[in-house]
């Protein structure tokens, strides 16, 4: 017979799912000895508790204080509730299919907990897979839903009676993690070169420290595909490994030994420094403090840092002589981070003479997360490792859409009810082996996800390949497709993250989108909705000589800009950068601008950094994405408030800031040239802001687009807005570039679809 009593119900939402947080909060009640019970609803945890208001409100407090490092709890409520009587406390398993899909937890770098029991616990001293409740693989390992071992690709493994145990005991804080494992029962690490196998994890470090330390390198598999690494303080081995992996300029990242190793290359503010630490450990953008092998970043200013987030990596570090070592993605050029062995020994082998494996698959691909700090704010590079697939963003009902995102750096985006599932980063589609994996992703996902599309939205570009997959999509399934101006989606994503209703203004800096005047837009100030935008305006047009050919050449844009804006009797040869193109070459191009041949109209706020980039003679030819830019960036190093003359007129003008900078530079005062010129932009950013609240009392804006991934921009822009009284957004969850577009797409999608309802 059921009793009634008085009791409390403890209702807490944010990321608790797949982290841990149930058994966390059975620890909790077994400790202050209550009953009642736990159970995952798609909205949060739902804690019911045989106690006094006072004890529910020391158990509330204990919850915000004590919750596993990878939840992120944001509310907790606490009201008074009827309970029946409980013999003990128990957790509730998740019973419909929303709720168990936000238990796809991201995969978490290994605790202290698990780094303690790595010299302690009997059974796992220097096991290289320890693992607990509150870390290790998650995403990487699924299979399919609910999240038990048997759906995941620890399914081969069977447990040893100890980690059964533990498995299976409540209190433990190895209680239900899926991935438990020992030294006697779990994967294990195998090294093969040439003809050499080691096995055990002590013989396999020895060989790979040696071989370090011997300027060789090593293909390794991490949590997500395999890595590439080398000594990133021995120029010849960072040298080589770039030369043999065929990436001629992009830099590396590096992973150091542990924080203060890191400090003492990087600078890393306190915001830095907790991201770096945190469960996610992605790789953030730092500012280089003591230089490492030149090849690592060939000169940039900036070092892509991460911290060890696999056991195996702390007990390398134990043995390795040196404190940073190059850790990039295990792929050929532009092709997907590889992840099974065979292929690794296929490919990598040749690169690396030496592979690492261990016998578990990857599941899902995830590379390592990018992440740069403006402030505290975080701006997402790449979206994968320790994020995927987190949902994402404020949304109306978004059951069935598939949003197939844009073509570089892609990453598409699903609904279910109102949230948005983000793949993990997936990369230029355009690569036929990247192609596959999207393809592979989507059927993924929609298994893993049980996703049954009614709805299918893509960019309006008739050329990507993310449209065309959408178009079939829609026409074999007979649904209604959708198509999202790139810019808008761009705007949108940030509506979505922030879930802000009605009218804002949306300034995209970008590098291309399709326009619906055929031109491909880039610089864009819009007045937009969840739904629908107006284009308010943007940067004058210019020409793109050659098309691609002028991304891939900036000193292409160089010559563009300064043709379109002082024509062909400009003294091009006062500027060194045009005295040294081959003059043919000059002469052809020119010859295009005059004739407007395969030139087709850009205003990309991207191309526009590629041509002082370029009249700066930091970068003529890229020769990886965004390198002009980023160079522009790095060489912005002194302060000033100072920028160019423009103006704005139906659309903004820069020939004033052409002339001006064309001027600094035939004077030979280049230096402060990057600065204003980063100026400039976020003061012409200011400018139209204004003149849009003016107009339409607008004060809301948005920021997005790739061009804001350079830091100097956005704090820049930021701070002036605000100073001037603009509530000013960002993305923070996805990318400002590309890898952001899905989420936008999706919003406006469903933000149609609601309204037509
Ligand atoms: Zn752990
Ligand atoms: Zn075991
Ligand atoms: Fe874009």
């Amino acid at each position: 017979m059921k009793v009634i009593e008085r009791g409390y119900e403890i209702f807490i939402t944010g990321l608790v799912q797949g982290v841990g947080f149930r058994p966390f909060i059975y620890r909790l009640a077994t400790s202050y000895g209550l009953t009642g019970e736990v159970v995952n609803r798609s909205d949060g945890v739902r804690v019911i508790l045989r106690c006094d208001a006072e004890t529910a409100g020391r158990f509330a407090a204990a919850i915000r204080s004590g919750a596993p490092a990878a939840a992120i709890v944001r509310s907790v409520e606490i009201r008074e509730t009827e309970v029946r009587e409980y013999s003990g406390f128990s957790i509730f398993p998740s019973h419909s299919i929303d709720e168990t899909i936000t238990e796809v937890s991201p995969d978490i770098a290994v605790c202290d907990d698990c780094l303690e029991d790595l010299v302690s616990d009997p059974g796992r001293v220097d096991y290289p897979f320890i693992n607990c409740t509150n870390c290790g693989p998650r995403f990487t390992i699924i299979r399919a839903l609910p999240y038990d071992r048997a759906n995941t690709t620890m399914a081969p493994f069977e447990m040893c009676r100890r980690c059964a145990a533990e498995y299976g005991e409540m209190s433990d804080r190895r209680f239900h993690a899926q991935p438990i494992a020992c030294n006697s029962c779990g994967p294990v690490f195998t090294l093969r070169a040439g003809t050499t196998v080691v096995t055990g994890i002590a013989n396999i470090s020895g060989f790979i420290s040696e071989r370090l330390a011997a300027g060789g390198s090593v293909a390794i598999k991490s949590v997500g595909g395999y890595n590439l690494m080398c000594d990133a303080l021995n120029e010849e081995a960072v040298a080589s490994l770039r030369k043999s992996k065929q990436r001629d300029m992009k830099p590396f990242a590096v992973m150091f030994r542990d924080i203060d190793a890191l400090k003492q290359y990087c600078h890393a503010g306190e915001e830095e420094e907790s991201m770096l630490l945190s469960w996610r450990r992605p790789i953030l953008i730092l500012r280089q403090k003591k230089p490492l092998a030149s090849s690592v970043n060939n000169g940039l200013n900036t070092i892509g840092a991460m911290l060890p987030h696999m056991p195996v990596h702390h007990l390398l570090f134990r043995v390795i002589g040196t404190p940073a070592v190059v850790l990039t993605s295990g792929n050929l050029s532009e092709e997907p981070i590889i992840i099974s062995d065979l292929a690794a020994m296929n490919d990598l082998m040749p690169v690396a003479g030496c592979v690492v494996s261990y016998n578990r698959e990857i599941n899902n691909r995830a590379d390592d997360s990018v992440v740069r700090m403006a402030g505290e704010n975080a701006i997402l590079i790449r979206r994968s490792r320790g994020f995927a697939p987190q949902p994402v963003g404020v949304l109306p009902d978004a059951e069935g859409i598939f949003a197939a995102g844009a073509e570089q750096k892609n990453s598409f985006c699903i609904g279910k009810s109102r949230q948005a599932l983000m793949s993990q980063y997936i990369g230029d589609i355009k690569n036929v082996a990247t192609w596959d994996y999207y393809c592979e992703t989507f059927r993924l996902f929609s298994s893993l996800f049980r996703f049954t599309p009614s709805l299918a939205v893509c960019d309006m570009h008739p050329d990507y390949l993310s449209g065309r997959f959408a178009g079939e999509l829609a026409e074999e399934s007979n649904l209604p497709l959708v198509k999202i101006q790139h810019h808008h989606a761009h705007a949108a994503s940030v509506i979505a993250e922030h879930g802000l209703e009605g009218k804002v203004i949306g300034v995209i800096m970008d590098g291309t989108g399709y326009g619906t005047d055929g031109n491909i837009w880039g610089s864009e100030f819009l007045i937009s909705t969840a739904a629908d935008y107006e284009r308010y305006t943007h940067f004058e047009y210019f020409m793109m000589p050659g098309g691609d050919a002028a991304v891939a050449e900036p000193w292409r844009m160089a010559l563009s800009c300064l043709y379109s804006c002082f024509g062909s009797s400009y003294d091009f040869m006062s500027l060194r950068l045009f005295r040294e193109i081959e003059e043919k070459r000059l002469i052809a191009v020119t010859e295009m601008l005059r004739q407007g041949i395969n030139s087709p109209l850009t205003c990309g706020a991207g191309r526009i950094f590629d041509a002082v980039a370029a009249l700066l003679h930091l970068c003529t030819t890229a020769s990886f994405d965004s390198e002009a830019p980023m160079r522009l960036e790095s060489a912005a190093g002194i302060d000033t408030d100072e920028y160019y003359p423009f103006s704005v007129n139906g659309t903004v003008r820069l020939s004033e800031t052409f002339s001006a900078i064309a001027g600094d530079i035939a004077r030979n005062d280049s230096g402060l040239v990057p600065a204003r010129f980063h100026n400039t932009v976020a003061q012409i950013i200011l400018e139209v802001c204004g003149a849009i609240r003016k107009d339409t009392g607008l004060d809301r804006v948005v920021l997005s687009g790739g061009v804001f991934q350079n830091r100097r921009l956005l704090e820049k822009s930021l701070y002036l807005l605000s100073m001037k009284g603009f509530r000013v957004y960002t993305n923070r969850q996805v990318p400002p570039n590309d890898g952001g577009i899905a989420l936008g797409q999706l919003l406006a999608a469903a933000e149609r679809r609601r309204i037509c309802v």
